[in-house]
């Protein structure tokens, strides 16, 4: 009779733990969806190596002129912790958090935390030159963290032709399995 009650408990424990990140996740494409118009499969098939679609790079051109407008982005409630995500490192100027959708064992995005313009990479400038170098020692960072110091790669994706899709500068640190050359 115990050992039932108690297989019966875990069971709802599970229960609800998986409905309760069910929830989490469908939450997060909701408000994802308001930010981002149809590019995720622009993202994921670039770094997946498989060569983007003239209507995966139509759509994502499209989402660009739309996106990269200054407006916020779902990485603005990710650093106002409005939205949860598991960070890695934070620090005054930088976050660090798992991507949502990852492409490797290890696949943590780095962002700064004040955009000041940086939409993409493209739009670098002098001034920002301290917050980019700060990016990368963050990267080599989180690697450490990580366990993959060794070997990693770090992905920077800007403007519509590398299939960006959040318009907040974002470095993507992969690792954890064998990187291929040249990426897709
Ligand atoms: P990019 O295509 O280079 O602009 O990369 C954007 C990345 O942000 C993609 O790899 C997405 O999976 C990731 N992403 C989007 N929304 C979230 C989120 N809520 N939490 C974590 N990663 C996210």
């Amino acid at each position: 009779m115990a050992a039932s009650t108690s297989f019966l408990l875990r069971r709802s424990a599970l229960t609800l733990g998986a409905f309760n990140s069910f929830n989490q996740l469908n939450r997060i494409r909701q408000i994802q969806s308001s930010f981002q118009p149809p590019i995720r499969q622009c993202t994921r098939r670039a770094i997946s190596r498989v060569s983007a679609t003239h209507d995966e790079e139509a759509s994502a051109k499209a989402a660009a002129t739309e996106a990269n407008t200054g407006a916020p982005t779902i990485f603005d409630k990710i650093i106002s912790k409005e939205i949860l995500s598991t960070i890695i490192y934070e620090d005054e100027k930088v976050l660090a958090f798992r991507d949502i959708n990852p492409q490797a064992p290890v696949h943590v995005l780095v962002i700064p935390k004040l955009r000041d313009g940086l939409t993409e990479l493209g739009k670098a400038e002098p001034r920002h030159e301290d917050i980019l170098g700060h990016l990368l020692h963050a990267s080599k960072i989180v690697a450490e963290k990580e366990g993959i110091v060794d070997g990693f790669r770090v992905v920077i994706n800007s403007g519509a032709s590398a299939c960006q899709s959040v318009y907040h500068l974002h470095l993507h640190v992969l690792g954890g399995r064998q990187m291929k050359w040249p990426p897709g």
